[in-house]
């Protein structure tokens, strides 16, 4: 009873204090609630609409999209509902490099709304407000369909060490206690901070714990040895890569409750919800548009690269927009009977996919997660894949007394069993793994010369 009551507070609490995400919020969830009940075939009119209006707009009143549509000599008359939009694709370099030429000379500045993408280094995006009330709209329906719209949320961020906010940010906003959401920036996965996150939990109880698979794993494991009692949230989301089955084993024995997983572009937000029988990620279509680049194989089927098409941005339309993460496709019909757009796991970054002897791709990450699981000495490593069967390993320790030398053997085996092969292993001790010039953290990178479509070059 209590939930309802707080649920309707914030709903009717939520558009006043905040009119420029939630404006109008009643009225765009029922439209939502009609566009659910509709056929697909009704559904697909109203999307090929909306993706050829976001097409015109792009064309007519952004320089950026003016010249690439022209240089290919594209027309959105052309262009199909479920055809790939032929346009190169956009990335954060070139996003970057255009953001003044890609925002939409349609709006005056006081009506487009700046935000932080949640990228490393993040970056700043446009967005026109109605877009945006759209999009909070369909956050909240997402979260509604999952049975956590209005919930108290604790909301796990990996920060640089560069940006701004600690476990600080801890003590919330008047907003934030009205919307029930904290957010915790997390920039070392240590004592120190798990035991603040343990504090503010039980203090504050959240419904909901949200955040990256690996970093969910991690604190679920440091809580089973911390020797205290922990909160129990109601639902674990997963974001991020999709967790191995011991990760998600271990979050939902560690926190008793469902694990489910949700996909979130760091530059454009929530997209894609885990559906529980076919435990698939569908991307809501009216969302964005998304489509699949060939980026390689692994031995759970083919791997691609996620591209997306926001259509919630008139603002800075973003079209094709490499997400910059790789994903697996599976072309059977989902169990759950959706035709939405889905895909069986997300990878996690493309650049991070780590060649196997035999030529199969595999994502880096969860490899390295795993591979790490035993660290308490070692603080962080980075493996670098020089050859098939050369490594590379960078890591960061303060300890001489010979514990990160056990670790980093371990992490070696974990990492041979997974290759299947002896390894050529080279060591680098340094004072922190330090990020790229983008300030991006890799796990793992692989330099292995690859073709376009992800294949290791045969020499
Ligand atoms: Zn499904």
């Amino acid at each position: 009873m209590e939930r309802i009551m707080s649920g309707a507070y914030r709903k009717l609490l939520v558009p006043l204090c905040d009119p420029d995400q939630y404006r109008g919020l009643s009225a765009r969830l029922a439209e939502l609630e009609q566009f659910e009940t509709l056929h697909p075939q009704e559904q697909a009119a109203i999307l090929e609409q909306r993706t050829r209006s976001l097409l015109d707009h792009a064309y007519k009143t952004s320089p950026y999209y003016r010249l690439v549509f022209d240089e290919v000599r594209f027309r959105s008359v052309d262009w199909q509902y479920g055809q790939p939009i032929p346009l190169p694709e956009l990335n954060r370099e070139l996003l970057r490099a255009n953001m003044e030429s890609l925002c939409s000379r349609a709006f005056r500045p006081d009506e487009l709304r700046r935000f932080s993408s949640g990228g490393s280094p993040p970056t700043a995006m446009w967005r026109d407000v109605e877009a945006q009330r759209e999009k909070a709209a369909l956050e909240w329906h997402l979260n509604r369909l999952s049975g956590t719209a209005g919930a108290r949320i604790l909301e796990l961020r990996p920060a640089d060490r560069q940006q701004d906010g600690d476990m600080s940010s801890l003590r919330p906003t008047l907003q934030e206690r009205i919307q029930g959401r904290f957010n915790a920036l997390i920039r070392n996965a240590d004592d120190d901070t798990f035991w603040n996150l343990l504090r503010f939990m039980n203090r504050r109880k959240p419904e909901v714990l949200r955040g990256p698979a690996s970093l969910l794993a991690m604190f679920a494991e440091w809580l089973r040895g911390c020797g205290m009692a922990w909160h129990r949230p109601r639902r674990v989301i997963a974001t991020g890569e999709t967790p191995s089955p011991e990760s998600r084993q271990t979050v939902t024995e560690t926190f008793g409750c469902m694990v489910t997983r949700q996909y979130v572009c760091p530059d454009i937000g929530i997209l894609a919800t885990e559906c529980e029988q076919g435990e698939r990620l569908h991307f809501h279509p009216l969302s964005s548009y998304i489509s699949l680049a060939p980026a390689g194989q692994s031995s759970e089927g083919s791997i691609y690269r996620l591209i997306i098409t926001d259509l919630l941005n008139h603002g800075m339309p973003l079209i094709r927009y490499d997400s910059g993460d790789s994903v697996l496709f599976d072309e059977s019909p989902c169990p759950c009977g959706s035709w939405y757009p889905s895909v069986s796991a997300v990878l996690g970054p493309t650049i991070e996919n780590l060649i196997l002897p035999d030529g199969t791709v595999t994502a880096g990450v969860p490899i390295v997660t795993r591979a790490s699981r035993s660290f308490r000495s070692v603080h962080g490593v980075q493996l670098i894949q020089r050859a098939p069967d050369t490594m590379h390993l960078r890591f960061s320790s303060d300890d001489n007394s010979g514990a990160a030398d056990r670790e980093l053997g371990v992490f070696r085996k974990t990492i041979e069993d997974a290759f299947r092969i002896p390894l050529r292993w080279t060591l680098e001790r340094v004072a922190a793994i330090r990020g790229e010039t983008s300030g991006k953290v890799r796990a793992a990178v692989c330099e292995i010369p690859q073709d376009e479509h992800g294949r290791p070059l045969k020499h």
